[in-house]
């Protein structure tokens, strides 16, 4: 059942990346295995998945044990200060660094441990009060105080965009995300580092591959429902 459905997710990025003129390459599939269990995880690495995403660290914790080296793990929920230590290490990228303060304890973690964090900043476009994130107007400035810090790679952004009835709605929102990011490019904030946008859920991913998106985190339509 994983297989079958993590296959046809694989089917209709291509597809969509077809469409957009886009290399296959260039997206990247996240299987968003948070509350699954540990079985599903591994039915979806034998289908080829090697990209998994969670939200909590206990998650991470528990999970990163029991499945083979070559994952790798991806923190897209919002993360507390004091979990910083478990995570750093064991996540090869977090998606949904949101403030300041947070990447600080990154970077002071990573600095313990001798690596460098590659990190997303989660930027929050449609301004929704329930979501974490920048706001679009403050992450130039974020951006630029970020990535001074020694122990900590600004990989790019990341969204939630907000939950709707229909893909197109959230068209803007990605596009808008993309201008955003196209620009930060140009202008080298983060020593070139920055490669990675990382939107689309399972409702809305196609659109978002349409719109630029180089992730693409599915939760619901690998796993089924939680
Ligand atoms: C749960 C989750 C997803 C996956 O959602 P689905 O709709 O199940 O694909 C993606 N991104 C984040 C940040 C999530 O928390």
């Amino acid at each position: 059942m994983v297989a079958e459905q993590f296959h046809e997710v694989q089917k209709r990025i291509l597809t969509a990346c077809e469409r957009a003129g886009r290399k296959r390459e260039e997206v990247t599939l996240i299987a968003v295995s948070k509350t699954k269990p540990v079985a599903m995880l591994k039915e979806a690495y034998e289908a080829g998945a090697r990209d998994f995403g969670e939200n909590k660290v206990q998650e991470i914790v528990e999970k990163y044990l029991q499945l083979p080296d070559s994952v790798r793990w991806h923190m897209i929920g919002h993360l507390q200060t004091n979990k910083v230590r478990q995570v750093v290490g064991k996540a090869a990228l977090i998606h949904s660094v949101d403030s300041f303060h947070l990447a600080k304890e990154i970077d002071k973690e990573s600095g313990k441990k001798n690596i460098i964090t590659d990190i997303l900043l989660e930027v929050n476009v449609a301004g929704e009060e329930s979501k974490f994130g920048f706001c679009l107007e403050e992450t130039e400035n974020a951006l630029k105080e970020i990535c001074q810090f020694q122990n900590i790679r600004v990989r790019g952004l990341m969204t939630v965009a907000p939950f709707v009835d229909y893909a197109e709605e959230n068209r803007q929102i990605f596009r808008k995300l993309h201008e955003f990011y196209v620009d930060m490019k140009s202008k080298n904030i983060d020593n070139g580092t920055m490669g990675v946008l990382s939107m689309g859920m399972t409702g809305d991913f196609e659109v978002a591959i349409e719109e630029g998106a180089t992730m693409v985190r599915v939760g619901t339509g690998i796993f089924g429902a939680r």
